[in-house]
């Protein structure tokens, strides 16, 4: 099998670039559907409503409200309404769902897409693939598209003044990323983009992790004063390009597989980064990982504000039930969590998931 990447087609990153977002649109055609997600706050869409208007006409960029989900029938809506208002692209604005609703609409209704998230709060922005979910908010399928966004622009002005948790996240999902590409090149796995890893995306993986390892507190420190610096800068880019990129191309091992065991868990509802860092640690022990970078990932999660006990993820009884069951989801066939060259089992996980809380616990009283 070939090594394959696969990438946006252009990623535009600085402070105020929302403004100058038309020169960047041209290259699509003239008129502009812009979905715009409700619940990122009404001083945010202030903000960015001002800045798309220093640079396009209500003419040239109509702004819709985007729904609740991202659902069979609102991808529907959006896409009919490309075609009745005869816009040349869509652009997804806000977070993760109203992304993907944009995302798929342009799927189906065959233009451009645009990605405009208002954080750093996961990889997905860059990514060829949307997430669709049942009008109750529970996930359907995964939708696979033709190729990735053919935009993504991350305005850090606006960036800087997200709640310092959706950052937080976004550490949390990118912090995986170096870990689970190494382990899946090991593994000689297949990555989302089909093939094997390629040399860039696992150097863009590595990138992601030692930007991280810089950067990402001081980051936290700049968000939460509601600052823009070029760590913050460093971190948005790390969270959203390399972490995409290395995600995408560079290969997924255990610690998405346990994310996804641990959304079958009733009490725990935190934001997909949040559970990736818990998986991360989980990993880490399931590959028996060297002592000093073991200790160093929980130093780090913990610095940020990640969860690296079950309770941080609201499970605060571990049930050996319910346990049992995010260790069986988290190696169900497909899994990513068979990118490893271990022998991977339910039991293995499921007491991977336990040490790792308990060392999360120990680390906690040592500090
Ligand atoms: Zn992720």
């Amino acid at each position: 099998m070939a090594n394959i990447s696969i990438f946006p087609g252009k990623y535009v990153q600085g402070r105020g670039v929302l403004s100058e977002l038309k020169e960047h649109l041209t290259a699509f055609g003239s008129r502009f559907l812009a979905v715009v997600n409700p619940t990122i706050g009404e001083e945010t869409i202030e903000r960015v409503t001002a800045a798309l208007r220093r640079s396009l006409s209500e003419d040239e960029l109509l702004l819709i409200e985007g729904g609740a989900e991202c659902s069979t029938a609102e991808i529907e809506r959006v896409a009919a309404l490309i075609c009745e208002k005869e816009c040349d692209a869509v652009l997804g604005i806000g977070g993760g769902k109203t992304l993907d609703t944009a995302k798929a609409a342009a799927h189906f209704a065959r233009v451009p897409v645009g990605i405009v998230p208002t954080a750093a709060s996961s990889d997905a922005p860059c990514s060829a693939l949307a997430v669709i979910y049942n009008e109750k908010g529970q996930l359907e399928s995964r939708l696979r598209l033709r190729r990735n966004p053919d935009l993504v622009v991350m305005d850090t002005e606006i960036i800087c003044r997200a709640p310092a948790r959706l950052l937080a996240a976004g550490i949390g999902d990118a912090f995986a990323t170096y870990i689970e590409s190494r382990r899946c090149v090991l593994a000689n796995g297949d990555t989302v983009a089909g093939g094997k890893v390629s040399l860039t995306a696992g150097g863009m993986a590595r990138l992601c992790w030692e930007t991280l390892r810089r950067d990402a507190r001081r980051a936290m420190q700049a968000v939460r004063a509601g600052v823009c610096t070029q760590a913050l800068e460093n971190i948005v880019e790390a969270n959203t390009l390399l972490s995409g990129v290395g995600f995408e191309s560079g290969g997924k091992s255990a610690a998405h597989a346990i994310h996804d065991g641990l959304t079958w868990h009733p009490a725990c509802h935190c934001m997909h980064g949040e559970k990736v860092a818990f998986g991360t640690l989980a990993e880490l022990v399931l590959e028996n990982a060297d002592e000093t970078e073991l200790w160093e990932a929980f130093a780090f999660l913990d610095d940020i504000g990640l969860p690296i006990t079950l309770e941080d993820m609201g499970i605060a009884q571990a049930v050996p039930a319910e346990m049992r069951m995010v260790a069986e989801k988290a190696t169900a066939p497909g899994e990513s969590i068979f990118n490893t060259n271990l022998t991977v089992t339910a039991d293995a996980v499921y007491d991977a998931i336990l040490l790792a809380d308990a060392l999360g616990h120990a680390y906690r009283k040592r500090v």
